[in-house]
């Protein structure tokens, strides 16, 4: 297929693993290179050598592959790309249009006032004999731009118009002293020689691209579009961090949610279709996404929300998918079984499990008898010999069920708590703590009709030499 021109990137800094707000910039790139059948690329952005981290950037490019936001071509990497960025340093400097800065540490100091500070211009205009003798002296040296004066203008695909009035902005550095360029020069070069035609980002890089673009127009180079994302806010609407628990993606990995759930919900910080719809497939992502419906305000952060999403993603699949995606989950479960048993397990657990780890935790005592309980809910559910006695009623009139599903063992077991005026709850209760060792999960007749007539008397004979707990 013929490419389109619209190119966008993902540009991590492998300084941490993937979070939610990196992970939302990569899908919203993605979603619209694919509506515009255009490319995405990533790019890693590794030049700050003390915080960046091969241990990260493999967990990023794993959570990208596990999520399904693959991109074009090779990875680039900016540690690879020094030369570039020299080449046009130094066309800067040729050109006048950067300069050497000599000042030091203390001497910059001095310049700062309490509120801001404030590049005064000291060697803006230094003659080439000082610049010589000063290099001569071995002195070292940042490079800075050289702003003129005016206003920088662009139309944010998000935010609209925005404009920087040069005053609010000094001559920035573009190369610190140890020649390492900063993360604006680099940025710039990178976008351009990639052909980048989109540059979308977090809203915390909207006061760079003032910065991005002087730098490209003193380069004489085209400018890309932007597009900057809302925030994503935590429950107390402040930026979401750590501080507020949100997992990063590899955490969603390892506890067996499902990426599409991921990337639907990612889909929905920040971004809706103006209508209640909550639920996309991928491809209905990439047909409906549009910037136009991008939001400026911040996009809170919500678990609830996504436990609901993944529930219904969960009803919406087959049992058997979900049997084959916990087996490449966790080879092992359910291993001795058959297939019938383990999808009827897996229909029970449907409506209560939100991720496949929760399947996992849950289906454990379909396979063994309980062998620990609660000691409140076991207080709660057999306080007593008066319960000793129900259950032994109960057993012995579960004895002689001649058929085992769970319509018709529910329908007698009422009918036998209603005939012996037990409430319904003083035997349903101490028969789940039996059979299933706990108080919540799925309706006791279905784990009953699962577990088969064999298995439950045997349970249930198992708790009345137990219970009531000392
Ligand atoms: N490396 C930057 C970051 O991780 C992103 C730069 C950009 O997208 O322009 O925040």
């Amino acid at each position: 297929m013929q490419r389109n021109s619209v190119k966008v990137r993902f540009a991590p800094s492998p300084t941490g693993e993937l979070h939610l707000g990196g992970a939302r910039t990569a899908l919203f790139n993605w979603l619209y290179a694919k509506k515009c059948q255009g490319s995405f690329f990533l790019r890693i952005e590794d030049t700050d050598k003390e915080r960046s981290s091969d241990i990260y950037t493999d967990q990023i490019i794993e959570s990208l592959k596990w999520l399904g936001l693959h991109w074009d071509d090779p990875i680039i990497y900016q540690s690879g790309r020094i030369d570039r960025y020299k080449f046009y340093l130094n066309r800067l400097l040729e050109e006048n249009k950067a300069y050497r800065c000599f000042c030091s540490k203390d001497d910059l100091d001095k310049s700062k006032n309490n509120e801001y500070f404030s590049y005064p211009g000291t060697c803006r205009n230094l003659s080439s004999e000082d610049i010589k003798s000063k290099l001569n002296q071995g002195i070292s040296f940042a490079i800075r731009i050289k702003i003129d004066e005016g206003k920088t203008e662009f139309n944010d695909l998000i935010y609209g118009e925005i404009k920087v009035d040069h005053k609010e902005l000094d001559d920035f550095i573009i190369a610190r002293s140890d020649g390492s360029p900063t993360y604006n020069f680099t940025v710039v070069v990178d976008d351009h020689e990639m052909e980048i035609s989109h540059v979308i980002r977090g809203d915390d890089h909207l006061s760079n691209t003032s910065k991005q673009i002087i730098i490209y127009k003193t380069l004489k180079l085209k400018t890309p579009k932007f597009a900057h994302l809302p925030m994503i806010l935590g429950s107390d609407k402040k930026r979401l961090s750590k501080r507020h628990g949100a997992p990063g993606i590899q955490n969603f990995k390892d506890n067996g949610y499902f990426p599409e759930v991921i990337l639907n919900y990612l889909a929905l910080l920040g971004w809706n279709p103006k209508n209640d719809e909550e639920i996309f497939s991928i491809d209905q992502l990439i047909d409906k996404f549009d910037f136009a419906q991008v939001q400026k305000k911040g996009a809170s952060w919500d678990d609830k929300k996504l436990h609901w999403l993944s529930g219904q993603y969960i009803m919406n699949l087959s049992s058997q998918d979900i049997f084959d995606s916990l087996r490449l989950l966790d080879s092992s479960w359910g291993k001795g079984s058959d297939i019938s048993h383990l999808i009827n397990i897996i229909d029970a657990l449907k409506p209560r499990s939100k991720s496949l780890n929760e399947f996992i935790s849950q289906s454990k005592y379909f396979f063994t008898s309980p062998d620990s309980f609660d000691q409140d809910e076991s207080q709660k559910a057999w306080p007593d010999n008066s319960t000793t006695a129900i259950v032994t009623l109960s057993y012995e009139y579960l004895k002689t069920f001649e058929s085992w599903n769970s319509d018709f063992i529910e329908k007698e077991i009422k009918k036998f708590a209603s005939e012996n005026s037990f409430g319904a709850g003083k035997v349903i209760m101490p028969l789940r703590l039996a059979v299933f060792g706990a108080l919540n999960g799925p309706s006791l007749f279905e784990i009953m009709h699962i577990l088969g007539k064999n298995e439950t008397l045997s349970r249930i004979q198992t708790a009345l030499s137990k219970f009531p707990l000392k």
